[in-house]
């Protein structure tokens, strides 16, 4: 779990003194083995920091602007662990600007009938403690996750590590840049949205790059490193042993690949970008969309959206972030072609050349094959593949005019047919609950036809992430039916309507 290693959570502790100062310094106690045993039950990704036991609306405000202050920390977990007046959490939540999750346990697990007493009773008043502190987050419309379960448990801790995964896509966000290279493909409506908005509801902010600026890098490339990386291309992945072949075009083809690799991630590093989007219209001296150098780059977290789909890129960046240490993977997909087959009916997903390697089923294959998209219609390197059998969850965001909607998929990938004639990387799904009512939703909804699927992440993980983030969020799953589907985008245009806040 190294990958999150800069951050923490924190852990706030309700109480007051009303009980005495005996009974804060046992607070205390509980709340520190807590604590400790969070840590150490190996599942949660993030460290727990335990903040200590706050006692009034002072303690609570320092404590939650010193969280806001805090670089590393991403997220406050509180608990009532005595009846904790809310009133003395107003000004603190007024000000909280970290995530925050609220957790419904108790130090003890089960009631010891036969000695329970009143000093008993004093230090295990989480049952309504926690009632209280709920009454002002809702009556302050305060956003949060809500856990209930006995700390020790799996599931409760299970939910915190949703939650904490969440809060450190979170923070990345607020330090994201996601860089254009080219601008939107020209008329297309989906892809495009507010830049503006998105920082202030996102975090995330989007620069421009020229064509130009960038083959100011691809000139610098030197010819030495491309030989080197287009050697561990030939390392790393299975190839044609007539690919090594120095005279032939399609080694230049690689060779290309790896040079248009070598400019992009120079030019990333450089601006600090966390992801980039890319223009098949807009390529300088490149002789074709560096499609390869995608793939590689969003195997190291770089967020990928194609055709200048910013808001695809960033959502890829916090995807790969929250699955970070996962074993299933992550890519930017674009639903390509139908297949109907009955209740097996599915959607192909593909796209020209840039999907992510990580959801690969078997080694990528390194090849060579024309591509007669873009200006540059030419033979390119791409790596070939098929993704992984199994279920996980799609996920985008589009820009409605008045606000950001989320709209989330669960998925199901199944074994595709070889495809001899269309070599580009691919995963088949069927989307949940069926093609029809998944397909359906999806449209009704406006969903784009790019999407950021990963076979780690669940629904649970969108809806912290739009709790966090303030957007709106649709959930397409086993229970969805297009009447009801259609009655919640109803309600929603009211709500959000209403919600002058949100939007
Ligand atoms: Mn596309």
């Amino acid at each position: 779990m190294n990958a999150f290693d800069q951050y923490e959570v924190w852990f706030v502790t309700g109480a007051q003194l009303l009980y005495g100062g005996d009974a804060v310094v046992a607070v205390d106690a509980h709340s520190n083995e807590m604590v400790k045993g969070l840590n150490l039950s190996g599942r949660l990704p993030v460290k727990v920091v335990y903040k200590g036991t706050a006692n009034s609306s002072k303690e609570v405000e320092s404590l939650f602007k010193a969280a806001n202050n805090d670089e590393k920390c991403i997220g406050v977990i509180t608990w009532m662990h005595t009846f904790s007046p809310a009133k003395m959490w107003i000004h603190g939540l007024q000000q909280l600007r970290k995530p925050l999750l609220h957790f419904h346990t108790q130090y003890n697990k089960e009631i010891p009938w036969d000695t329970m007493d009143m000093d008993f009773m004093n230090l295990n008043q989480s049952a309504h403690g926690d009632r209280e502190f709920g009454h002002i987050c809702t009556r302050m419309r305060i956003r949060r996750k809500v856990v209930v379960g006995y700390w020790q448990d799996e599931e409760a801790q299970r939910k915190i590590a949703v939650w904490m995964r969440v809060c450190a896509a979170w923070a990345d966000s607020q330090d994201m840049l996601i860089v254009r290279f080219g601008d939107q493909m020209n008329n297309v409506a989906v892809t495009d949205g507010d830049k503006v908005e998105a920082e202030q509801r996102m975090g995330y902010h989007v620069d421009y790059c020229p064509v130009s600026e960038v083959m100011e890098y691809f000139k610098q490339v030197k010819d030495t490193d491309v030989d080197e990386l287009t050697a561990t291309y030939f390392r790393e992945y299975d190839h044609d042993a007539a690919l090594e072949d120095k005279s032939t075009e399609a080694y230049l083809k690689v060779w290309n690949s790896a040079k248009a690799e070598l400019t992009l991630r120079a030019v990333l590093k450089d601006k600090g970008a966390k992801g980039f989007t890319t223009n098949f219209d807009d390529l300088g001296e490149f002789d074709q969309i560096p499609g390869l150098a995608t793939q590689r780059l969003m195997v190291e977290g770089y967020g990928f959206g194609a055709e200048g789909d910013w808001k695809s890129a960033a959502l890829c960046r916090s995807v790969w972030v929250m699955n970070q240490g996962m074993t299933g993977g992550c890519s930017f997909l674009e639903d390509y072609t139908l297949n109907f087959d009955g209740d097996r009916s599915a959607i192909l997903q593909a796209h020209m050349l840039e999907i992510c390697p990580l959801i690969a089923a078997n080694k990528p294959r390194l090849e060579v094959h024309f591509l007669g998209i873009g200006i540059r219609k030419s033979q390119t390197a791409r790596l070939v593949f098929t993704s992984k059998v199994g279920k996980g969850c799609a996920a985008t965001v589009i820009d409605l005019g008045n606000r950001f909607r989320l709209i989330v998929n669960d998925v199901e990938c199944i074994k595709p047919k070889p495809l001899p004639k269309l070599p580009v990387a691919s995963a088949l799904w069927i989307p949940q609950p069926n093609f029809e009512v998944g397909a359906g939703a999806w449209i009704l909804a406006g969903g784009t036809h790019h999407s950021c699927f990963s076979y780690d992440l669940t629904a649970e993980y969108w809806e912290d992430y739009a709790e966090i983030a303030g957007i709106e969020m649709l959930h397409i799953g086993k229970d969805t039916t297009i009447s009801s589907f259609k009655k919640e985008l109803r309600l929603n245009e009211i709500y959000y309507m209403l919600n002058k806040s949100l939007c």
